[in-house]
């Protein structure tokens, strides 16, 4: 059994650039927020696959003496969350291995929910594994593949894959990328232009990743769709047969950065809309709306701009809470939320405050912030949720707890309200979030609001206690 999942990461892919491990590190710096715990960059020369990876962020891991040792045109990065206690460097992407098919190497955001299955059955066929993670079982699967070719042989292997995979794939002399055939998570391409009027071309879960290295966006890697990128050039190719679209809306909620295209689509623009949404549905006899910063930002300017209500920054964020920090011995009341947010009394004493946040998970951290508004001075706090209450763990690669930790699935909106300690507490409709990122098509995944899983878990009982064990 697994005792990781591979949540909430960011892949990075780059073919054709004298620069690459610099580039990729770039990208991996603009999508920090995708996971904070390690990051690890592979390269190709041509000849040899050089890796470096930490725990730890971006910034700090890859100095520039690291980088310089990075050499080669090619590379794949990843940086990886992780909650869990096994926190080991041992699990830490991009694995890269030396096999019958070559030298490659490969990074993975999602979750394979058959992983367990496919381990065991690899196992019995004599492959040795070094982590507890599911993106290794894709490389062994491919190493025990008969076909013949490096494309033939992933391929083979994609196809036995269930649930999220967007993969980033580095052989000696090319870069694969690939999303799964439901496109649960997002991948996009991009291009820039090298000396002498070549191209390179750029694969990233973000668009962010792309305007600091200066790349333009393309289009997506479709569900499905397996890009190769060598010495001939680019070529696309469906791997698998068209199925539903189960793209994570949560990726638009909350996960991805507001200036990053997602699924072709503007996050803030979702944001907004969910916040105006909001304020249609959940209107509030207040003064003035402020934002959970940063994930509630976006949609607290559409709430203001459709209410009416003036918006405040009442509540400063530390951006620059690391990861050690010295606590006074004497214990401090909430010392972990005020360590990173502060309120502005003079903004909130004697007001009526709707105070917008993306979501409530166990409700915690939110009591916390209401106390915290309230001990500011606020006379009323209004806490609005822009989306519907999460009432189901995801099995496709976002870190959300077990379904009894979900305060939503088993507390009505009145007991929330009790427990949060707000005088109201309001959440977007499911009809509105589809209406937010304009799914016309049904193109999304709305599982952790509504329970319905778009592919079968076989093993659901093993996904769940997996999830168990790593809290
Ligand atoms: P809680 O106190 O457990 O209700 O936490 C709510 C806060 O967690 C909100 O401010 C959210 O922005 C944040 N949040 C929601 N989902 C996640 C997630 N998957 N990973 C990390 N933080 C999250």
């Amino acid at each position: 059994m697994f005792d990781k999942f591979h949540d909430e990461c960011g892949v990075v892919a780059i073919y054709g650039h004298p620069e690459a491990s610099k580039l990729a590190y770039l990208s991996l710096y603009s999508m920090q927020h995708r996971g904070q715990e390690s990051a690890g960059i592979c390269t190709s020369d041509g000849k040899h696959v050089h890796t470096h990876k930490s725990m730890g962020h971006v910034a700090d891991i890859f100095t520039s003496s690291v980088l310089k040792a990075l050499t080669g045109n090619l590379a794949i990065g990843h940086t990886r969350y992780s909650t869990a206690g096994d926190t080991v460097l041992l699990n830490a992407q991009p694995f890269s291995v030396a096999c019958n098919k070559g030298k490659v190497a490969i990074a993975h955001n999602g979750n394979i929910t058959n992983a367990t299955e496919l381990r065991a059955d690899l196992g019995r066929r004599g492959a040795i594994f070094q982590a507890s993670s599911d993106t290794e079982v894709v490389l062994h699967l491919m190493a025990h593949s008969s076909e013949r070719t490096l494309a033939g042989a992933l391929r083979d292997a994609l196809l036995q894959l269930e649930g999220a995979f967007s993969l980033v794939f580095l052989a000696e002399d090319r870069i694969i990328v690939a999303r799964d055939p439901h496109g649960f998570r997002p991948l996009a391409v991009g291009e820039m232009e090298v000396s002498g009027g070549r191209k390179c071309y750029v694969f990233a879960s973000e668009t962010c990743a792309f305007d600091l290295i200066g790349a333009v966006y393309l289009h997506d890697v479709d569900p499905g769709e397996m890009v190769i990128v060598g010495p001939e050039g680019m070529t696309r190719e469906r791997y698998a047969p068209v199925q539903a679209r189960a793209q994570c809306v949560f990726e638009h909620v909350y996960f991805a950065r507001p200036d990053s295209l997602v699924f072709g689509r503007a996050v803030e623009e979702s944001r907004e809309n969910l916040g105006r949404l909001l304020a249609r549905e959940c209107p509030a006899d207040a003064d003035l709306v402020v934002p959970v910063p940063d994930s509630g930002v976006a949609a607290a300017i559409g709430y203001s701009d459709e209410s009416g209500l003036p918006f405040r920054h009442a509540l400063i964020r530390n951006h620059y809470v690391g990861r050690t920090f010295i606590e006074p011995s004497q214990a401090i009341r909430d010392f972990g939320v005020k360590l990173k947010l502060n309120p502005v009394r003079y903004l909130l004493q004697g007001k009526r405050v709707v105070l917008v946040d993306d979501s409530i998970v166990r409700g915690t951290t939110s009591r916390k912030i209401v106390r915290m508004v309230r001990q500011a001075g606020a006379r009323e706090v209004h806490v609005r949720i822009s989306c519907p209450p999460t009432i189901s763990p995801c099995f496709y690669g976002v870190d959300t707890p077990t379904r009894s930790e979900l305060i939503a699935s088993n507390h009505n909106v009145e007991e929330i309200r009790r427990f949060v300690e707000a005088d109201s507490v309001g959440y977007l409709s499911i009809g509105s979030l589809r209406k937010a990122v304009a799914d016309e098509n049904h193109e999304y995944c709305y599982a952790c609001y509504t329970g319905d899983y778009p592919t079968e878990l076989v093993n659901i009982e093993e996904l769940i206690a997996a999830r168990q064990k790593r809290k």
